[in-house]
Parts: structure tokens; sequence; C-alpha cells
């Protein structure tokens, strides 16, 4: 363990005024962004400098620091201001970033520290109990991917690797997560998301302790990762994801993948790991239709009348309501029964329709607030580029399709005027807005791709 903070005493004994407690804004951080965020990256973050309106903080590499400013930054902002309210902006120096070289990556290194890694991985990467094929309803939108993955649990290795993919909260995680459960009966499973994958990735490669990262994930007879698209544009980590990959698939480690689109639309990942993605057996998962949803909405409410001994109080209308209304995905599905489930039982009442039109308002009628800013940040998010880049002045096409595509869900999402989101897109002309929002309506009703690119991203930040 290095300690920053020496080096933070350091810069402070010559000291100007000083008034944030750094300890308690890291506290903060982990409360208010949930520990697997805190430990992966805000920890690593330490005070450099205070001044009066903005703080220099220290990142261990670049790649942090535009993880960070594209993921936290703004939420890491206010947050700082609820300490000190001057502060309007922050400075990320990278501090120790001389430290990680190419040949660093592959040199050998005695120590053993796989117990390290176990531990922080298992804390981190814990199969939910719940999550199994018991709870996991069957329907014609996820059937196949079901019974592929039941046969990868009765027959290791006939399918490898086994290839999930579909849009967000239609089950991907429900079903690793179940054939985890079970194979973890009979055998050594492995499940974690390809960016807890990516955080351990450089943690050895910090630590410069990459032996034992390769070895712990090649030991796994069972290798499950989940939401494999956040390796695209990241070579590094593709390179190793590679190498583990073909290891495991060499001794017949059985190896299951999920993706939010096939294999080939994996853009800026290498064709060679593309093909080997696809190489076994790639499966998909629809968006649900009325009977999947009705049939998960009636298992959920006998689940929790066997739990509570109580009757949930919910009619077939009101079921039917809400299945029918409840367009998105299951989570949201879910989201939307919890809520009229909790409404039913303060009020003691049968609900009546208009009972859930009001409860579900917001759902429904999309009055959820949607800023620009979290516009840019969820598609800079979902193309995996940094946010700087989006904004920037450059042309390229896998910078101008993700940020034109954020022009146009803010026209469409939000109630800002042309000329102001282009101001929000460093200062953009309003024309340039008016010409993305038809290049990407054009686009949207020819190309299939960009069809459900648009979908997927109005669902992302239409979730809580
Ligand atoms: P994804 O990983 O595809 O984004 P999840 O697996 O996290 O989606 O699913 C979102 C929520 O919906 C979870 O609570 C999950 O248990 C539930 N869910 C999804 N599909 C089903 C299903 N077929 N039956 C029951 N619950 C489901
Ligand atoms: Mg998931």
């Amino acid at each position: 363990m290095e300690k920053k903070s020496i080096k933070t005493q350091e810069i402070f004994s010559n000291e100007e005024e000083k008034t944030l407690v750094w300890e308690n804004i890291q506290n903060a951080f982990e409360k208010n962004f949930g520990s697997e965020v805190y430990s992966s990256w805000l920890k690593n973050i330490s005070l450099l400098k205070e001044y009066n309106d903005y703080l220099v903080l220290g990142v261990p590499t670049r790649f942090f620091r535009d993880w960070i400013v594209s993921r936290y930054l703004d939420k890491i902002l206010s947050l700082l201001k609820t300490f000190k309210n001057t502060i309007n902006r922050v400075e990320f120096k990278i501090s120790e970033e001389n430290r990680v070289t190419t040949t660093d990556i592959f040199k050998d290194n005695a120590f053993n520290k796989v117990t390290e890694i176990k531990d922080s991985i298992l804390n981190y990467n814990r199969l939910n109990p719940n999550l199994n094929f018991d709870s996991f309803v069957a329907g014609s939108s996820n059937e196949i991917a079901l019974s592929s993955s039941k046969k990868v649990c009765e027959q290791v290795s006939r399918y490898n690797p086994l290839y999930i993919y579909g849009g967000v909260g239609l089950g991907k995680t429900h079903l690793l997560n179940a054939i985890g459960l079970e194979l973890e009966k009979k055998t050594k499973v492995m499940f974690i998301s390809a960016e807890r994958f990516m955080y351990h990735f450089i943690k050895s490669i910090k630590k410069n302790d990459m032996v034992n990262f390769k070895d712990f994930f090649r030991q796994s007879s069972v290798f499950i990762i989940d939401d494999i698209q956040f390796i695209r544009g990241k070579e590094g980590l593709q390179e190793e994801f590679f190498h583990t990959f073909n290891s495991l698939i060499d001794k017949s480690s059985q190896v299951i993948i999920s993706a939010d689109r096939a294999p080939m639309k994996l853009d800026r990942v290498q064709e060679r790991i593309k093909s080997r993605l696809a190489g076994g057996l790639v499966v998909d998962i629809d968006t649900p239709d009325l009977d999947l949803k009705i049939k998960i909405i009636k298992k959920r409410l006998q689940d929790i009348e066997n739990q509570f001994k109580e009757s949930s109080n919910i009619s077939e209308e009101v079921i039917n309501f809400i299945a029918t209304e409840s367009k998105t995905n299951i989570r949201e599905l879910i989201g939307v029964l919890n809520r009229v489930i909790t409404f039913s039982r303060i009020h003691k009442k049968e609900l009546t329709i208009s009972d859930c039109k009001n409860i579900l308002k917001d759902v429904f009628n999309q009055a959820k607030i949607i800023t620009v800013d979290k516009i840019q940040n969820v598609v800079s998010n979902f193309f995996n580029i940094p946010l700087a880049e989006m904004l920037s002045q450059r042309r390229s096409r896998p910078l101008a399709r993700p940020r034109q595509i954020a022009m146009y869900l803010a026209k469409k999402m939000t109630t800002r005027s042309l000329p102001e989101i282009g101001r929000r897109f460093a200062n953009r002309d309003h024309t340039t807005v008016i010409h993305a929002v038809k290049t990407i309506t054009r686009l949207s009703e020819k190309d299939d791709e960009m069809r459900k690119n648009i979908e997927q991203l109005r669902s992302l930040l239409l979730e809580e």
C-alpha cells in the first residue's frame, strides 16, 4: 500500500489556508457513490492543493482521471460544494503517471498477492442468491437465452463461450448469476463485471503484479463476465482479456459472457476478439411482450403473498394496466410494481386505474428531469468516449456521431432551445444542432442499429 497522504502533507507543510478535511470528503464519497465506485475509483483521489474557489486533486493515472471526469465529476463537484460552497471547479493532476510503462505490464514479479486480489474480488463479486433460475420467468423474448443457460449448467463446455446479449434491464445479469449459482455447486466459478475486471487489471499494472492477476483469472473452471461492452476502445484491456479468454477456452473452462449488443456490433474491439466471442453460441434477449410482463408481475405478487402471508390487493385490471404501460424494460416494470404495492399497503385499499395513473405519473409521462449534462454523460459513457472529446471540435466519425446523438436527445428530451443546446456543446452554433437532429432522425428511420441505440439511450436516461 502506498501512502499518498505523506505526499499531501509535504505539500501542505508550507501551507496556505486549508479548511477541508479530506477524510470527511472521502467518507462522503463513499456514502454517496456506494462502496463499489468508491473503492474502485474515488478512493484513489488525493487532495493536493486547496484554493478558495478550486481544488487540485491527485489521481494515479491519466486513465483514472478520464474515467472519473467523464462519469463522476458533476456529482463530485456538487458534493465538494456542500463542504465549501465557494468551490466551483477542480483540477486533476496525475501524481504517479510515470510509474506505468508497457514493459512493466508483462514483467515477472515474484510476490504472491493472489490473496489480496481474491479478497477484493470476493467482496465485490458475490453471487446474488435471489437471482436464480426459479425466480427467472420464461417468455418468448428470453426462452432461447434461458434454455441455453440451463444447458450450459448441465453439460459444461458444450457451447463455449455462451454469449448473451440484449438491452438494459432485460435479465442478462440475472441469467449469468443463475448460471453461476448453479455451477458453483460443483465447480470453481468466477463471476465478474467487465468494469471490475478492468479495475483489477489497472490495479495490478500499478502494483506491478500482472503475474498474479493472470494466474488468478485463469484458475477458474467457469468464468462469467458481465457487460463485456466495457472493453470497447481499451486496447490494453482487450489484449489482457483476449489472453485470459484463450487460455480458459484452451483448458476447456466454460466462459459465459453478456453484452448490450451482438459480438460483431462491438465497435472498437479487435476483430480477432469479436470472432472468438462469436465462436460459441450467441443468443439474445429481446424486450418482453405483454404476456411475459404479466407473468413477471404475477410471480412477484405471489412471492410477496407467500413471504408476508398477506394478499396484495392488486386487481387483474391494474396488473394489465402496468404491464401495458411499462414499455421500457423489466427493471422498470418491477420498479413500477413496487411503487404500486407500497402505495396500496400504505392506503390499505384496492387500487383503481386512476390511482395507478397518479402514482406512476412521473414514470409514464416521462416527467423526470433530464438535463443536457446528464444526456452528455450518459451518451459518452454509452459510446465509451471521454466527455471532453465528445464535446471537442474534432470531427472524426467515432466522436461526431455520439455528439450528434447527444444533441438530438437534448432537443427531444429537454425543453432547452436550439441555441442553448449549441452553447452547452462547447459553444456550437444552433445550425449545427439542427443539422444533428436532422441527421439522427434520418438515420434512425433507416438504420436499425441507430434506432436501437437511441432506444437504449432513452431508457438509460429514464432510469432512476
Ligand atoms: P440486465 O443485466 O440485462 O440489465 P438484469 O438482469 O439486471 O438486467 O434485470 C433487471 C431486473 O429485472 C432484475 O431485477 C431481474 O431480476 C429482473 N428480471 C429480468 N428478467 C427477468 C425475468 N425473465 N424474470 C424475472 N425477473 C427478471
Ligand atoms: Mg446487467
